[in-house]
C-alpha cells in the first residue's frame, strides 16, 4: 500500500517542477515549494519521503485513514476539509487526504524523522543480518509483537505477519529466542511483500481468485486450507497496542 503510493507519487512528481504546494496544516500554512523540482518519492517502512531540490523533504505518513490520490492537474481550488496537502505540477496533482503526519524536513536529516526504523523489507538497503540482530535483542518477546515493531524491521503489518507465520509454521506467541530460522522467515516475508507490491490486493496462496487469496488472514472461524482445523484470531500485544493475530493452532503449534 505505502510502496504503491510512493510509486504513484514518484511517477507523477519526479523530475517535474512544482507549480503549486498547498499545505493545509497550520505549522506549514505559509510554506511554498513552488518552482522547485521534485527529485523522487520513496517509502521507508510506512513513511513517505518526497525529496525536493534544496535539501528539502516532505515527510508524510498515512497512519490509519490517510491516502494520496493522483490525478491530471485540474487547476481549480479543491475544497475538502480532509485535504492536508496538495503538490502539483503542470501535468499532475497529488492530493493527500487525512495524512497522519505532514512535515517539511531537511533531506540530510531524514534519519531524525525515520532513522529509528529497522531495515526496510522492500528497501534497496535491506539487511537481513541487521533485522535479525534487532529482533533477537529481546528474545523473550513474542515473534508476533517483534515483527510488527518497526524498529526491528520496517514494512510488516498484520496481514503479512499472519501469512508469513503460517507459511513458516510459527505460532504468533512463540518467543523470538526459540525461533532458529529468523533469516528464512524474514526472507519469506520479503518475497511475499515483493510479489504483491504492485497489485491492489494481497495474494499469498498463489491463487488469485476471490476468497482464495490468503491462508489465514481474514479466515478466522473457517477451516485451515491445509489441515481443516478452525483458524483462530486473538489480540496479541500489550494493552492499547494489541493487534489481531490470526493462526492455525494445528499448523502453527506453540
Ligand atoms: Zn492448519
Amino acid at each position: 500500500m505505502v510502496w504503491r503510493t510512493a510509486r504513484a507519487l514518484d511517477d507523477a512528481l519526479t523530475s517535474r517542477v512544482l507549480t503549486r504546494s498547498d499545505f493545509r496544516v497550520p505549522r506549514y500554512a505559509t510554506t511554498d515549494l513552488t518552482g522547485r523540482t521534485v527529485i523522487e518519492t520513496v517509502s521507508r517502512g510506512k513513511h513517505l519521503l518526497t525529496r525536493v531540490d534544496g535539501d528539502i523533504t516532505v515527510h508524510t505518513h498515512l497512519k490509519m485513514e490517510g491516502n494520496w490520490r493522483v490525478s491530471p492537474a485540474a487547476g481549480y481550488q479543491l475544497r475538502d476539509h480532509r485535504i492536508r496537502l496538495i503538490l502539483a505540477n503542470e501535468q499532475f496533482e497529488a492530493v493527500g487526504y487525512l495524512l497522519g503526519i505532514v512535515e517539511v524536513i531537511r533531506t540530510s536529516r531524514e534519519d531524525k524523522a525515520v532513522g529509528h526504523l529497522g531495515p526496510d523489507l522492500l528497501g534497496p538497503d535491506w539487511a537481513v543480518d541487521e533485522a535479525v540482530r534487532r529482533l533477537s535483542s529481546d528474545p523473550s518477546r513474542t515473534i508476533g509483537e517483534a515483527l510488527l515493531d518497526q524498529r526491528n524491521v520496517a514494512g510488516l503489518g498484520t496481514i503479512y505477519r499472519a501469512e508469513t507465520l503460517f507459511l513458516r509454521g510459527v505460532n504468533p506467541w512463540a518467543k523470538v529466542g526459540d525461533i532458529s530460522d529468523l533469516p528464512e522467515l524474514l526472507d519469506l516475508a520479503r518475497r511475499l511483500l515483493d510479489a504483491n507490491k504492485a497489485r491492489p490486493g494481497t495474494v499469498t496462496t498463489g491463487v488469485n481468485a476471490r476468497g482464495a487469496e490468503m491462508w489465514v488472514y481474514g479466515r478466522a472461524g473457517r477451516p485451515c486450507r491445509r489441515c481443516g482445523t478452525v483458524i483462530r484470531k486473538e489480540n496479541l500485544g500489550p494493552a492499547i497496542e494489541e493487534r489481531l493475530a490470526v493462526w492455525c493452532p494445528n499448523c502453527q503449534p506453540l
